[in-house]
């Protein structure tokens, strides 16, 4: 888990660690999985470099296992 900076940063407008602030996620947009399982899904058109931050995560967490066990339904 990464921890950004929310705006009071001392550093000001020079902080680098304040990507999720200034909204610089990579644009995402919601498509319909061909398996019917999954459901909706999240891709972005655009190339994403090495340690490039995609999205803020809020969810729910599956383990491997898990997930798997409710495609196989
Ligand atoms: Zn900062």
């Amino acid at each position: 888990m990464n921890v950004e900076c929310a705006g009071r940063c001392s550093a000001g407008e020079k902080c680098t660690n304040s990507r999720l602030y200034h909204d610089q996620c990579a644009r995402l947009e919601l498509f319909r999985h061909a398996n019917p399982v999954i459901g909706k899904a999240v891709r972005t058109k655009q190339d994403i470099a090495k340690n490039q931050l995609v999205a803020e995560f809020r969810g729910k967490w599956y383990t491997e296992n898990y997930f798997k066990g409710i495609v196989r339904r």
